[in-house]
């Protein structure tokens, strides 16, 4: 199951409502907030892995 690589909540891909794909990969959210925050610090939470 996905992650929110925001908040660390964990999604079911099928109702997700917030995804964004970003270099190759799918990234799911728990709500537009969370969304948001990935995109204005995208290097932060994909940097870290
Ligand atoms: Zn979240």
């Amino acid at each position: 199951m996905p992650r929110d690589p925001v908040c660390g909540m964990v999604l079911d891909e099928r109702t997700a409502k917030f995804k964004m794909k970003f270099g190759g990969e799918n990234y799911y959210f728990c709500s537009i907030k969370c969304k948001k925050k990935f995109k204005r610090r995208k290097a932060k939470f994909t940097g870290e892995r």
